[in-house]
């Protein structure tokens, strides 16, 4: 029997309360998982517990978690601040929600616009997703163009206008320089295709002469100003972007879903000194809770305001839609709890230290994984910005999408595989995000396992 199948049957083997577990979902929940990202094959692996840096699965296994759900967990899975706060949120308030405006809206906002350069003001979201569309709709209702510019392999949530060439085949993608847009999904209408326009990341001049010749068009260009939270954009590139956008009337929407508070704590936008006019917040501004937030530009976000006229659902139809407040909803925007643990865990990340010893951490484990792959003659880098990076199997400089598309994923996906083995965990292929719990034994036990791995795949 060869070694793999032998680690095959280890893997399941060890985690047969997962696979049942997960047998049992599929009867009630599409391939057992609640987003697709979250299934891989064989089977999922189903948490049980977690705490600081660890997860438990239902099989009593332990991980090094490295996903950190997706990067939102920045200070560990139940944080003590952020329960205490929570809990003491709660006990105040009485009850978990007021549905209607609380203090602590006032003091996150405030909090936002002290710390991002480029906003004036805010609107809370409950996701992600919803920031970046509320900032589409604005930057359109704004200069009112119809179509919105994207990056190729850039994320900004799963709905039809964005999810536009994120992760296409190469025989798709079209030329290098003048992307196609590419659907990721079936069920989405020709109209988002046409409507989203794919530019090539960190290539400033393709970039500038698409927008240049669409300029009537394109209402917003909108970025992750690094790329899947991993792939820094150039200084000159983010420069050049905001010189031409302002030059050619194109709002300029920063994602900082991801890098908003991993880089440091104010962003993208704060490290490169580059202003955009409307910010997409999430992930770790929820503490750990559904969280997300618009902010920018007064003279964007007050498109929103109610005292402009009345909204759609006020105005009884008397109003033409161009006469209304822009429309923006939720019914639980502004959570306090979420709210509440948001705000304990800016207030831990802005604790002298905490920031700069986490990025130590995470320059520490890159250095020596880098060495360690190194010792092995295996062409690996890691490439990454503040607390994510990614461990990538090539030797190329790694600067967009195309580049990365050249990276040996099967070597990564098997490695992973055998570090799940190893008691490391992070979804096959995905980036690793760090949290200022992760311990030096944490990070010695990771390089030990990335050695055993890399000694079962010889
Ligand atoms: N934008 C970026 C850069 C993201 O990484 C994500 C999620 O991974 C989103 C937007 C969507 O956020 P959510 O999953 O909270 O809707």
């Amino acid at each position: 029997m060869s070694a793999h199948v032998v680690r095959e049957m280890n893997f399941e083997d060890k985690t047969r309360g997962s696979k049942q577990a997960y047998e049992q979902a599929k009867s009630v929940i599409p391939g057992g998982v609640t987003a697709n990202i979250k299934h891989f094959a064989p089977h999922p692996i189903i948490m049980d517990q977690a705490t600081g840096s660890q997860l438990t699965d239902v099989d009593g296994n332990n991980y090094i978690d490295y996903l950190l759900c997706y990067g939102a967990l920045i200070l560990g899975h139940g944080h003590e601040a952020v329960k205490d706060a929570v809990y003491k949120q709660m006990g105040q308030c009485g009850s978990f929600v007021f549905g209607a405006p609380h203090n602590l809206e006032y003091q996150m906002a405030q909090k936002l616009v002290d710390l991002f350069p480029g906003m004036d003001q805010i609107r809370f979201t409950n996701s992600g997703l919803e920031a970046t569309l509320l900032g589409i709709r604005l930057a359109q209702a704004y200069n009112g163009k119809g179509k919105v510019a994207k990056f190729e392999g850039h994320y900004h949530g799963g709905y039809d206008q964005m999810l536009v060439s994120v992760n296409p085949d190469m025989e798709q993608a079209g030329e290098v320089n003048q992307p196609n847009a590419v659907a990721e999904s079936s069920g989405m209408s020709d109209y988002h295709l046409e409507h989203t326009v794919v530019l090539p990341f960190n290539d400033i001049e393709a970039t500038k002469k698409i927008l240049r010749a669409r300029q009537d068009e394109i209402s917003a260009v909108i970025l992750e100003p690094v790329q899947g939270g991993f792939i820094p954009a150039d200084e000159s590139f983010m420069k050049g972007l905001r010189e031409v956008t302002e030059e050619l009337g194109i709002v300029l929407i920063f994602d900082e879903v991801k890098t908003g508070f991993r880089l440091n704590v104010g962003g993208a936008q704060s490290l490169y000194g580059v202003e955009p006019d409307l910010t997409a917040l999430g992930k770790v501004l929820g503490g750990g809770f559904p969280v997300g937030a618009l902010g920018g530009k007064i003279e964007l976000m007050d498109l929103m305001s109610p005292e402009r006229g009345q909204d759609i659902l006020t105005s009884g139809g008397s109003q033409q839609a161009t006469d209304r407040a822009l429309f923006h909803s939720g019914t639980y925007n502004g959570h306090p709890t979420v709210l509440a643990a948001g705000l304990a865990t800016i207030e831990e990340l802005e604790k002298p230290g905490v920031m700069d010893d986490l990025l130590r951490k995470t320059e520490y484990l890159r250095n020596e994984l880098e060495n360690l792959y190194d010792r092995y003659s295996i062409p690996m880098q890691t490439i990454g910005m503040g607390s994510i990076f990614n461990i990538v199997f090539t030797d190329q400089a790694v600067k967009n999408y195309r580049d990365l598309s050249q990276a040996d994923m099967n070597l990564r996906k098997q490695l992973d595989y055998e570090l799940l083995d190893l008691g490391i965990y992070t979804k096959p292929g995905n980036r690793y995000s760090m949290s200022t719990v992760h311990s030096d034994e944490d990070i010695q036990a990771t390089i030990d396992a990335h050695e055993q791995a890399i000694q079962r795949l010889r």
